[in-house]
């Protein structure tokens, strides 16, 4: 037996027992005639003391950082008690012990404060991995996956393997493609996610299928994106929307009762997708704060049931809110003292590439008695276009109060919608109402269910292209051509209102799950890949096997995933979901350690039949 007890188990309760420990070691301090070691495993940390007797000994066979040491001895309580740790009460007073294993120096110390860097830490993930901090991460990741399990079990569902090797699903992204070498110049795609097969298992009955899924995406990298990710993939059959967001809200509640201890009881918020991206520029908005767009303008757009609020600022010749497309603004709360400096570097902040506004417009709320006013007043960057009547009107309509700071932002559409909601996440950062304790979740329902692509003149899917449409537009879809024939009015084409039946889940701003009710029936789903642009030809090569199954009973279906590892990062309170896998890859794609992707051998490319032109002439 290697051992007897973990190094995180012995108390003061197990005073005088002989026991067995077995671990990496941590630190050797040396103190005249004896020697103190921290033995450490995953389960903690435990003072080893080795008597004068075994210091002759250690001195020929001296331990160094990370050796792997056994050590038997008796638990003594401790004179110099360390109350930082769970087993700091004792100390095992070594009798005899045994070096299973030595250790080359370690790159960087295992601790919770490493000196490695990030490339270091990555080349030695193995190393890493010992150390508290990512095990604490790997430790809550099991937790949420038990979590999620536990819930979806106990509601019936049935985890179902699907295959990795298989032909593309789309989902938005690019496939990774694996040559078949018993099929030369054939090559399966890894899945983007299971899609289509969960919704084969819904044709066969199986009408309650989850499965916690790797999802192989080939796009470019951001931060927070992986190449191979984690999701909580989930079917079911006989359910309308409504079915779908309250199994699904359970499923979340229970994850952070489990995990977090968090009793979220209120019922989560729901907010349409046009109502998103009206009141906060996005549509994954984090609802922990207010702070809510005021549009000034009405775009040529499909936000077709808002209110046209450019009253406010027409009529007043200042040419910057006249010609934009859109007019934004954001009251933030309490920044009416903003000194010259503080507007300036926030006009600078918005004028950034990323951001990529041409000014910030901004009105001061004075309260009554600040600068000496008896009343409150208004100042702003526009004073000279707007009297003090109308700089009130608008701070009113944006719900600005005295102390507050309006912000306003003016130019196309997209832009700066997207510009108002990052203004906002900024400002809310910078106030810390961005609470990592606080969490908020929301359904975004309603999205449309086709986006324009410019490019090429045509309909892509939002979700994809499995979702059905809301039922009080299926009718507009089939009754109508998809063509557009007017580039310039895509807008007023039918389809661009078309609602989908899909929803997202939204944590504290971050999109964790989304999903749809799927189509189920061949012509509707015929006519869907027809709007996308796809001929009978092409829709029987890609779908012929989707499309054959919808002729035998596929019942009315819809499903839901969750990208596992964002919801582990935001649950573990970080940005980074690379933190929470045990083996990620940099934001090149590589895994640094294996040191992959890599070249591989001439046999096995002509076992392939595929040659390779790195110079790409
Ligand atoms: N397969 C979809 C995705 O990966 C989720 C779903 O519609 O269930 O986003």
């Amino acid at each position: 037996m290697y051992r007897t007890h973990t190094c995180g188990e012995l108390r003061i309760a197990d005073n005088n027992k002989e026991v067995t420990l077995a671990g990496w070691v941590q630190t050797v301090r040396k103190f005249g005639a004896i020697t103190f070691v921290d033995l450490r495993d995953r389960y903690g940390i435990t003072q080893l003391l080795f008597g004068e007797k075994l210091n002759k000994v250690l001195e020929e066979n001296p331990l160094g950082r990370e050796f792997v040491l056994q050590a038997t001895g008796k638990v003594n309580e401790r004179s110099n008690k360390n109350a930082n740790i769970p087993t700091g009460d004792i100390e095992i007073n070594v009798s005899s012990f045994t070096i299973l294993n030595k250790s080359a120096v370690p790159p960087f110390t295992i601790q919770d404060d490493t000196d490695g860097g990030d490339d270091l830490r990555m080349k030695y993930r193995f190393l890493d991995l010992r150390r508290n901090a990512v095990k604490k991460n790997l430790e809550l990741r099991y937790a949420v996956n038990r979590a999620a399990r536990n819930y979806l079990h106990s509601n019936g569902f049935m985890d179902i393997e699907t295959p990795f090797l298989i032909k593309s699903t789309p989902e938005g992204a690019r496939d990774f493609v694996v040559p078949s070498r018993m099929n030369p110049g054939q090559f399966y795609a890894l899945p983007q996610s299971p899609q289509t097969f969960k919704q084969l298992l819904m044709v066969s009955g199986y009408d309650r299928y989850y499965q916690v899924v790797k999802c192989f995406r080939d796009e470019d990298l951001r931060a927070d994106r992986q190449p191979e990710f984690t999701q909580i993939d989930c079917e079911m059959a006989f359910v309308e929307q409504e079915d779908i967001l309250n199994m699904f809200e359970g499923m979340i509640k229970s994850i952070f009762k489990e995990v977090k201890g968090i009793d979220y009881t209120e019922k989560v918020e729901r907010m349409t997708w046009e109502d998103a991206m009206w009141n906060y520029g996005n549509d994954k908005p984090d609802i922990r704060f207010s702070m809510k767009v005021l549009n000034l303008k009405k775009p040529a757009s499909v936000y077709v049931n808002k209110a046209d609020q450019s009253s406010l600022i027409n009529g007043a010749d200042f040419k910057v809110f006249d010609e934009a497309e859109t007019v934004l603004a954001i009251a933030v709360p309490g920044c009416s003292e903003y000194s010259r400096k503080q507007t300036d570097e926030l006009t600078e902040w918005v004028k950034r590439p990323q951001v990529g506004m041409k000014g910030l417009v901004f009105i001061k709320c004075l309260p009554a008695g600040q600068a000496g006013n008896a009343d409150g007043t208004y100042k702003s960057s526009v004073d000279k276009f707007y009297s003090e009547e109308r700089l009130k009107a608008i701070a009113d309509a944006a719900g600005g109060k005295a102390g507050d700071l309006i912000l306003i932002l003016a130019g196309v559409e997209e832009r700066t919608r997207k510009a108002i909601s990052d203004l906002r996440m900024e400002m809310a950062n910078r106030l810390g109402l961005r609470n990592d304790n606080e969490y908020k979740l929301l359904w975004v329902l309603d999205f449309p269910l086709f986006e324009y692509d410019e490019e090429g003149n045509r309909w892509v899917a939002r979700h994809h292209p499995f979702t059905s449409p809301k039922p009080s537009d299926i009718e507009t879809m089939i009754s109508n051509d998809p063509v557009i024939h007017n580039a310039a009015e895509y807008l007023k084409h039918p389809y661009a209102n078309i609602k989908a039946n899909a929803y997202d889940m939204v944590l504290n701003g971050n999109e964790i799950g989304g999903g749809s009710i799927r189509i189920y029936q061949r012509e509707l789903q015929e006519k869907m890949f027809a709007a996308l642009g796809m001929d009978k030809e092409e829709q029987l090569h890609k779908f012929g096997f989707l499309l054959g199954a919808f002729e035998y009973g596929a019942p009315p279906h819809g499903g839901i995933a969750y990208g596992f590892d964002r919801l582990c990062a935001i649950l573990g309170g970080s940005e980074s979901i690379r933190d929470f896998i045990a083996f990620p890859k940099n934001n090149s794609g590589r895994d640094v350690m294996l040191d992959a992707p890599a070249t591989i051998d001439e046999k096995q490319l002509r076992e392939l039949q595929i040659k390779t032109d790195v110079t790409g002439d």
